[in-house]
C-alpha cells in the first residue's frame, strides 16, 4: 500500500520519505503536516512492508513507529540499516514509550533521532527540515571531496603536510602516485619525500623548504622526482609553512603538481620550433640565436666569425630521380660529413664542452646548410676549411645501390668585415652563395661589396620589371627556324625583349630569372603567348601562309595551373590550327617531377599544340622519360653547336642526339648556328632544322614577315626571301 503523493515540480529529485505506522490516521496526519517540506512521501503499514519498499528503492528519511504488528520498529530499523542504501538513510523512531531503555535501544539499532507520541507536528516538521539541510550539506561535502580528489587526479596534483614539531607527514593519494609509491609500501615522511627528489635537485629543494620554515616565506620550485623504478617525473612543489592551529610548532603545507607531460610537450614544441626533424640539427631560427651569441663573444674579444651557407649542387635532380627516401638519406649523410669535418677542423686547438663549441651547424631547409666558425683568423683559414669540406663531400656515396657524386656550393661572409649583425651577414653569405652557384658546381665565394652592387641592381630591376607590362615596355622578336635540307623557313621562335622607359634594353637572360622568382613570369608569359597568337592571326589576315611560332615556357609557367586553360583560350579565340603554336620547355623543367610533367604535357598535347625540349643535352634528360612524354622536337643546345667544327666530343653528342630522336620519332633543331661549317656538319649528321645568327638574328614582326611566303592565291604577287642565305645577317 504505497502511493506517491507529490511529484517534484523542480528538476532536482526531492528527498524520499517513508512513513511507517500501523495507524492510518497518524500516516494521514504526518503526510499533511510534512507536506510543505516538498518530499516524495510513501507509506507502509508495518516493518515488513517498509523493508520491501526500501529494497525496491532506498529512502532518504524513514519515520518509523516502534510498535507495530508483524515486525516491530526495532527489528525494522536494524534490517533497514543492513539494506543497500540503508546506511545513508536518516531513521527517525516514533515512540509512545518515553523511557530511556527504548531510546537507548533505538540508537543501538541505528536510529538517527527519535520523537515521542503524541507527535508535535510542528516540531517534527522543524526537525525534518534540519535533517534535510544537514543531509544536503553532507551530500555537497561528499561530492566536493570527490570532485576535489578527481580534479587533483586530473591535474596530477597532490598535497602533503609535514608537521615539523613531531616530524609527522601526511600524503594524499596523488602524492603516492606521483612518487610511484603504493600507500602500503611507503610510509609518508619528509625524509622519504626528500629521498624521492632527484639527487641533482635535492639541495635546492631542501634549501627552499628550510627557508620557508625559517622565514615563513612561501616557496615555489620546479624539480624532478625519481620513482623507485628509475622513471623521472617533472613536478612543481609549491607551499608554505604555517603555525599550527594550536599555535605550537609549525606545519608545512605543500602542493605537488606533476608537469611531466607538459614538460615533454614543451620540449617537443621547442624541438619543432628550433630543430630540423630530419637531421636533428638546429634550424634557421636556432642558428640565428646561436649566431647572435657567437657575435656577442666575438665583439668582446675582437675576433672573427665566419658565416657559411652551403647548398648542394643538383640535389633537386638527385631527389627527383631517386625518390624522397634516398634524398633524405643523402641529406643525413651530408649533415654527418659536415659535422665530422667541423670536429676535425679545430681552429682553436682548445678542449670544448658541448655548450661551448667553436662552431655551429644548422639545416635551413631542403639541401641548404648554415655554418658558423668562431675564432677564424681570416679568409684563408676559412677557405682551407671549405676545401677540406669539399673533399669530404665529394667522396662517393652509395645510396640505394647507386653511386652518387655530391658537391656543394658555398657562400661565405665574415664578421666584422662584411657586416655587424646576424641578418646582414647571412644575407651577404647568401649573395656570395648565389655567385658560387652561378659558377660551376663545387665552388665557394667570399662576399664582396661588388656583389652587393650586383644584388642591389637586381632589386632595382625587380621593381622596374613590376611596371614593365603596364608601361608597354615589352616587345616580341622572332627568330626564323630553317629546314636544313631545303633551306625553307620552317617556323619562328618568339623571343622577348624588354626596353625599359628609363634605361637600356635588358636581356631576357637577366630579367626572366627575376620574373620567375617573383612570379611575374606568369603574367608576362600570358602576354607573350597572346602576342604570338595575335601575330599569327594578323599574318593570316595579311595573306601569308603561316609557319609555327615557338614560345618559351619557363618553369613557373609550366607548373602554373592556368597554363593549359590559357593555351586553349588563345587557340580557340584566334581560330588558329593548334599545331601552329609550339611550346618550348627546358630539359630542367620537364625532368622535375615526372608524373606531373607527363599529365601536363598530355593535356597540352590534347589541345594539339607542338612540344619541344629546349637546351637539350645539358645533362638532365633521361631517355626513359623522353619515351613516355608526348614530345615533337628536341632543340640541341647551343653549347654543342658552338665548337662543333673543332670538338669531336660535341660532334659525337650531336650525332647521338639526332640518332636517338629519330628512334623516338622526334625532329631535331640545332640552335645558335653561326657558321657555314656548323650548318654543313649538322646537315650531314641529319639534323632537321637550324636556328641562328647565320640565317637571322631575332627580328621584329615586320622584318619577320619578309621571310614568310604569301598563301597560294597571292604567290605570284609576292617575292620575298624564302631560302637560306638570303635572310638578314648581322
Ligand atoms: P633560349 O630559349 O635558349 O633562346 C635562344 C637564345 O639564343 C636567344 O637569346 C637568342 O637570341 C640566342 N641566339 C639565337 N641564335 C643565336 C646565335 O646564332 N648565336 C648566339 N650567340 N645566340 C643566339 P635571348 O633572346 O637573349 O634569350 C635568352 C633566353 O631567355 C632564352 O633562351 C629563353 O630561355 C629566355 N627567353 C627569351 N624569351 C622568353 C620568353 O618569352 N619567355 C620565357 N619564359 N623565356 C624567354
Ligand atoms: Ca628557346
Ligand atoms: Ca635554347
Amino acid at each position: 500500500m504505497s502511493m506517491m503523493q507529490k511529484s517534484p515540480h523542480n528538476m532536482a529529485p526531492s528527498n524520499r520519505l517513508l512513513i511507517v505506522d500501523d495507524d492510518a490516521v497518524i500516516r494521514l496526519l504526518a503526510r499533511s503536516a510534512l507536506d510543505p517540506l516538498d518530499l516524495e512521501v510513501h507509506e507502509a503499514e508495518n516493518g515488513a512492508e517498509a523493508m520491501a519498499l526500501f529494497q525496491q528503492q532506498p529512502f532518504d528519511i524513514v519515520l518509523l513507529d516502534l510498535q507495530m504488528p508483524v515486525m516491530d520498529g526495532f527489528t525494522a530499523a536494524r534490517k533497514i540499516r543492513s539494506l543497500s542504501g540503508g546506511d545513508k538513510a536518516t531513521l527517525i523512531m516514533v515512540t509512545g514509550l518515553n523511557d530511556p531503555d527504548s531510546i537507548e535501544k533505538a540508537y543501538e539499532v541505528g536510529a538517527t533521532d527519535f520523537v515521542t507520541k503524541p507527535i508535535n507536528w510542528a516540531i517534527l516538521k522543524q526537525r525534518l527540515r534540519f535533517v534535510l539541510r544537514a543531509r544536503g550539506a553532507f551530500q555537497a561535502l561528499r561530492e566536493n571531496e570527490a570532485k576535489l580528489l578527481e580534479s587533483q587526479r586530473i591535474a596530477n596534483l597532490g598535497h602533503w603536510e609535514w608537521d615539523i614539531t613531531n616530524d609527522r607527514a601526511e600524503w594524499s593519494e596523488q602524492v603516492y602516485r606521483i612518487l610511484g609509491q603504493s600507500v602500503d609500501g611507503c610510509e609518508a615522511s619528509y625524509a622519504a619525500f626528500l629521498q624521492a627528489v632527484h639527487a641533482e635537485d635535492r639541495a635546492a629543494f631542501s634549501h627552499a623548504i628550510s627557508h620557508a620554515v625559517e622565514v615563513g616565506e612561501p616557496f615555489l620550485l620546479e624539480h624532478r622526482i625519481v620513482q623507485p623504478d628509475g622513471q623521472e617525473r617533472y613536478v612543481i612543489s609549491q607551499g608554505e609553512a604555517a603555525w599550527k592551529a594550536e599555535g605550537k610548532g609549525k606545519k608545512l603545507r605543500n602542493v605537488l603538481q606533476d608537469i611531466t607531460e607538459r614538460k615533454h610537450t614543451e620540449e617537443q614544441i621547442f624541438c619543432l620550433a628550433n630543430f630540423d626533424n630530419l637531421t636533428g640539427l638546429p634550424n634557421r631560427d636556432m642558428f640565428r640565436k646561436q649566431a647572435e651569441h657567437f657575435l656577442e663573444t666575438a665583439r668582446r674579444d675582437a675576433s672573427r666569425v665566419a658565416v657559411l651557407l652551403l647548398d648542394l649542387d643538383r640535389f633537386k635532380r638527385i631527389n627527383d630521380s631517386m625518390g624522397y627516401g634516398a634524398g633524405n638519406e643523402l641529406i643525413k649523410e651530408v649533415a654527418a660529413r659536415i659535422s665530422t669535418c667541423l670536429r676535425e677542423f679545430d681552429l682553436t686547438g682548445e678542449v670544448h664542452t658541448q655548450d661551448d663549441l667553436p662552431y655551429s651547424l644548422a639545416r635551413s631547409g631542403g639541401d641548404e646548410f648554415m655554418l658558423l666558425l668562431r675564432g677564424v683568423d681570416g679568409a684563408e683559414e676559412v677557405a682551407h676549411f671549405v676545401r677540406q669540406l669539399s673533399t669530404k663531400l665529394t667522396q662517393p656515396l652509395n645510396t640505394m645501390q647507386r653511386e652518387v657524386n655530391l658537391s656543394a656550393s658555398v657562400g661565405i661572409s665574415l664578421f666584422p668585415d662584411d657586416g655587424e649583425g646576424v641578418d646582414v651577414l647571412i644575407n651577404n653569405a647568401d649573395i656570395a652563395l648565389g655567385y658560387a652557384k652561378e659558377a660551376e658546381g663545387g665552388c665557394f665565394r667570399f662576399y664582396s661589396s661588388e656583389m652587393n652592387a650586383w644584388a642591389s641592381k637586381r632589386i632595382d630591376l625587380e621593381s622596374r620589371l613590376n611596371r614593365a607590362l603596364e608601361n608597354n615596355e615589352f616587345q616580341l622578336y622572332y627568330q626564323p627556324q630553317i629546314e636544313l635540307g631545303s633551306g625553307k623557313l620552317a617556323g619562328f621562335e618568339a623571343l622577348l625583349r624588354w626596353f625599359p622607359e628609363d634605361g637600356e634594353m635588358v636581356s631576357p637572360m637577366e630579367f626572366i630569372p627575376i620574373a620567375e622568382e617573383t612570379g611575374l613570369i606568369v603574367e608576362i608569359g600570358a602576354w607573350v603567348l597572346h602576342q604570338a597568337c595575335s601575330q599569327l592571326e594578323r599574318w593570316q589576315e595579311e595573306g601569308y601562309s603561316l609557319v609555327p611560332i615557338a614560345v618559351n615556357v619557363s618553369a613557373r609557367q609550366f607548373t602554373d595551373e592556368g597554363l593549359v586553360k590559357m593555351v586553349k583560350k588563345e587557340i580557340s579565340a584566334t581560330g588558329l590550327a593548334p599545331e601552329l603554336l609550339e611550346l618550348e620547355l627546358t630539359e630542367r623543367i620537364i625532368m622535375r617531377s615526372v608524373e606531373e610533367t607527363r599529365s601536363r604535357l598530355q593535356a597540352l598535347k590534347e589541345i594539339g599544340v607542338k612540344l619541344s625540349v629546349d637546351d637539350f643535352g645539358t645533362g638532365y634528360s633521361s631517355m626513359n622519360y623522353l619515351k613516355i612524354f608526348p614530345l615533337d622536337t628536341l632543340k640541341i643546345d647551343r653549347s654543342f653547336v658552338m665548337e662543333l667544327e673543332t670538338d669531336s666530343n660535341d660532334q659525337a653528342i650531336v650525332r647521338a642526339i639526332v640518332a636517338m630522336s629519330k628512334g623516338l620519332g622526334l625532329s631535331t633543331i640545332a640552335e645558335g648556328v653561326e657558321t657555314d661549317q656548323q650548318r654543313n656538319l649538322l646537315s650531314r649528321i641529319g639534323c632537321d632544322l637550324m636556328q641562328g645568327y647565320l640565317y637571322s638574328r631575332p627580328v621584329l614582326c615586320e622584318e619577320a614577315a619578309a621571310y614568310l611566303t604569301p598563301s597560294d592565291d597571292q604567290r605570284g604577287a609576292w617575292s620575298g626571301n624564302r631560302t637560306y642565305g638570303s635572310g638578314t645577317r648581322s
